[in-house]
Formats: C-alpha cells, structure tokens, sequence
C-alpha cells in the first residue's frame, strides 16, 4: 500500500518561476510592505492601490511557467491518486498548470475573486480595479480571493484531517513564518508521520523536522518523488 502523504508548499517553490516572494528584498514584495498590500485595513484604506497590485501579480504569474518541482508534484499525484493532499500557501496556479488537480489553496487564489457583499467567491474575469459587478449579486465589491493578514486560512478542517492521518508529511520552500501553516510539522509529528523538509536554506522550524535536505526544490522535489513513486 502506498504512503499517505501530505504536501505543503510555500514560496520557494514558485520563486524557481520567477514568481517574487515576501522574503525578497528583507520582506518587501514587489517593493511593497506587507502591511501596505496584505491586511484587511489597506483595502479599507487604499482600496484601488491594494486592487492594482494584486492585478499586477496576476498578470506576472500569468507569464510564469510551472518549473521541474511543480511537475514532479503532479506526477506524484497521478502515482498516489487521493492518497496524496497537496496543500500551497501560494495563491498562484502553478500546480494546476502543472497538471495536479486536487490542491488546497490555504491562502486563496489570484485567480479568484470574493465578493465582500456576498461571500461568492469565483474566477476572476480581468482585473479588479475596475470594479467589476459580482456575477451572483450585482453589487461591484470584488476584492482578491487572498488570505490576508488577520484573516483564517481556508480548508483548516481538511488539512487537519489529513495531517492526523498521513504517513509522511513534505514542507517544501516554506518559511515557517507564518502560521498556522507552520505548526503543520509539529501536528504531523505527533500523528507519528515522517516529516521532511525541502529547503533552499535552514527555515524557522528546520529543527522540528525528521530531516532536511537543503537546495533548489527543482532539483529536490524531483529525487524526492523518484524515491517514493
Ligand atoms: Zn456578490
């Protein structure tokens, strides 16, 4: 029978894209600080400046291409089937461009939109920052399907489940910054998983892992599925 396994992937794994991450640049992304694009509060305040950002990242993932550690990802789930739960904190569609399929998006999806009259939450046709109106109730209140700052992760439930349940639990190019993601090793562990670590350097949490391979997810995540599968 083969492992049950949960993966979940942070930021170093796109940035193998090209796609820039919060950790460029002493904590700046794109040049912005988090507290200016990624709380509730900067909508409130800038809400068309929040708006373009966020449609510019779109349209910059849009041109980035899934790099080796997406698609060894992707073969690993056509291998494992369910067995497999792919978990991102990244809110671009590398994975599913790559060809996995089942992949909870904890911190939302650029590609998503939610309407703060509402609740809808659905593709998002273009960029926001012109308001466009919500398909399920008219009004235009569409902000980015993200995951901010203050804000609860989606699919906690599911997650849980599977981490409780798995038999190896796989961090790959995350920081363990942020949580609750961060604590996932730890629920893993408890569980009685087998926990890695794949990392271009020592996270936060390196130490709370049953190993650590360090180096670029492409070339990692790719021997990795070779031994599994
Ligand atoms: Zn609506």
């Amino acid at each position: 029978m083969s492992p049950r396994v949960v993966v979940l992937t942070g930021a170093g794994i796109s940035a193998e894209s090209g796609v820039p991450t919060f950790r460029d640049a002493g904590g700046l992304w794109e040049g912005h600080r988090v507290e200016d694009v990624a709380t509730p509060e900067a909508f409130e305040r800038e809400p068309d400046s929040v708006q373009r950002f966020y449609d510019a990242r779109r349209r910059a993932v849009a041109a980035a291409i899934p790099n080796p550690a997406h698609l060894a990802l992707a073969r690993l789930e056509r291998e494992l089937g369910d067995r497999l739960l792919l978990v991102t904190q990244n809110i671009d569609d590398l994975h599913e461009r790559a060809g996995s399929r089942r992949v909870v998006h904890m911190h939302g999806e650029l590609s998503s939109a939610l309407c703060a009259a509402c609740g809808t939450r659905g593709a998002a046709a273009g960029d926001l920052d012109e308001w466009p109106p919500c398909p399920a109730c008219g009004e235009r209140m569409l902000r980015p399907d993200v995951v901010w700052f203050g804000e609860m992760p989606y699919e906690l439930d599911v997650i849980e489940q599977a981490l409780v349940g798995c038999d190896v639990f796989v961090a790959i190019g995350t920081s363990g910054a942020v949580y609750p993601a961060a604590g996932f090793v730890l629920i893993a562990a408890e569980y009685g998983a087998r926990t890695l670590e794949l990392n271009l350097a020592e996270s936060e949490i390196t130490p709370l892992f049953d190993e650590t391979r360090l180096g670029p997810a492409s070339v990692l995540v790719t021997e990795w599925v070779d031994e599994l599968v």
